[in-house]
């Protein structure tokens, strides 16, 4: 039964069973109104309401600035989101330049300022990526089929200061940045690759007057476990599925700056003419953030959840994230301690300094060649109730997913068995 396992999987996670619970019962009858809350109208008064309460625990939890920044619902999850990142964020670079030129060429005739334009995106365009595991190679590929290599830049892969693995982040002076990028994108936790940026990236940090790089950050898989430097993004994002809630939802907070009237997207044809992409509607995050995330059907059931699990963590810790950051950190030294103290049986995969706290990847070894013995690992566990803990199927090994959902106890009875499991 639920009670008897702690689940590890990488997304979707486990879910706080009396958040479970509680939207069990609003399924079949929300609030008593004789109707469920996925049945609603996503129109209806009750569904905004559940739409501002989460976006406001979000902004309390992690204190985002609302006078800066938006938090919005979209539904393409964080593959979308690579997408939608790529479509905005050129359409701001773009709707800059068209300004400037404008603003520099008044009464200019619009063949000739379309003709700088293009010309300024094919000599200045860049967007950064830097690459530190899977999912951040992932949306850097997404960019280069959605705009095209000669507009993307590799800051830095990896792969290539580690023998082609991921599992370190190579040092940030030698990373190669671009001078005034449409966007600087990083992921901050490697869910497959158990790689997690230590801290927000000092090189891409805002100068003292202000300005910087624009900052993209895939928080998928760590967002609400740590304090994070709201304002040095312009734009980050998660989907629901490991520390939010349940799949179906996903959360971008961005910079108000970026939304009309400074930044509107480029008309169609003026991106046709330029030979850039045309972004989807769906994608365009001005008009879902106009729209208060309603531009069409949202799953209110899945902000609902979120916004459940939000109040539970704001209830649990007086002192919002820093607590959560706190046990977060405490449950990842259990099951690394557990890991170090038998070096002789475990390997773990990613470098210490870039150890994540919420996807702890390691091999079985013996006699330092990986053993066979990584499936028994994971039937013993399974049979004490241990579950998910299997890796990625793309690098293998053993992955302990410890999202905010997963007690101490949980990360206990995992350091405990991985003690025994060595000595045996
Ligand atoms: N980014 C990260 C860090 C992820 O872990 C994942 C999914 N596990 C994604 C992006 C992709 O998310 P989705 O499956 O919602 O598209």
């Amino acid at each position: 039964s639920r009670s008897e396992i702690t689940y590890f999987g990488a997304g979707p996670a486990l879910l706080p069973t009396d958040v479970l619970e509680t939207a069990a019962q609003a399924l079949l009858d929300y609030n008593g109104t004789g109707l469920g809350i996925a049945e609603h109208s996503h129109r209806s008064e009750l569904a905004t309401n559940i739409i501002n309460e989460a976006k406001a625990d979000l902004a309390t939890y992690l204190d985002i600035p609302s006078a800066d920044y938006e938090v919005i619902f979209m539904q393409a999850g964080g593959t979308g989101e690579f997408a939608a990142s790529v479509y905005n964020l050129v359409g701001a670079w773009v709707a800059r330049q068209h300004a400037a030129l404008l603003q520099a060429n008044p009464g200019g005739d619009e063949a000739t300022i379309v003709a700088s334009l293009r010309q300024k995106v094919e000599s200045d365009l860049k967007l950064d990526y830097i690459v530190t595991g899977s999912w951040s190679l992932k949306a850097y590929q997404e960019a280069i089929r959605l705009v095209g290599p000669e507009y993307v830049n590799l800051v830095v892969d990896a792969r290539t200061a580690n023998d082609g693995k991921f599992g370190k982040i190579p040092d940030q002076s030698t990373w190669k940045l671009s001078k005034d990028a449409a966007l600087v994108y990083y992921c901050d936790n490697e869910t497959v690759d158990g790689v997690e940026f230590p801290e927000f990236p000092a090189v891409l940090a805002p100068k003292a007057d202000g300005t910087g790089p624009i900052v993209v950050a895939d928080m998928s898989s760590n967002i609400l476990s740590r304090r994070i430097p709201v304002t040095n993004y312009s734009l980050l994002f998660f989907g629901a599925q490991k520390n939010l809630g349940s799949t179906g939802v996903t959360v971008a907070v961005l910079k108000k700056s970026f939304l009309p009237p400074t930044t509107v997207q480029p008309s169609a044809p003026l991106l046709r003419k330029l030979g850039l992409p045309i972004p989807p509607i769906i994608l365009q995050y001005e008009i879902i953030a106009k729209n208060n995330s309603l531009y069409n059907t949202l799953s209110i059931l899945d902000v609902y959840i979120a916004g459940q699990v939000l109040k539970k963590l704001l209830k649990t810790y007086p002192d919002k994230v820093d607590g959560q950051q706190a046990v977060s950190a405490k449950k990842a030294e259990l099951i690394y301690g557990a890991l170090e103290a038998h070096p002789e049986a475990y390997k773990i995969v990613p470098d210490k300094s870039v150890r994540s706290r919420m996807n702890i990847c390691f091999r079985i070894t013996k006699n330092g060649t990986i053993d066979e013995s990584e499936k028994a690992f994971l039937k013993e566990a399974t049979s004490i109730g241990l579950t998910g803990l299997k890796g990625h199927r793309s690098v293998g090994g053993i992955r302990a997913s410890n999202y905010n959902s997963i007690p101490l106890e949980g990360a206990e009875k995992l350091a405990q068995f991985i003690n025994t499991f060595a000595k045996t």
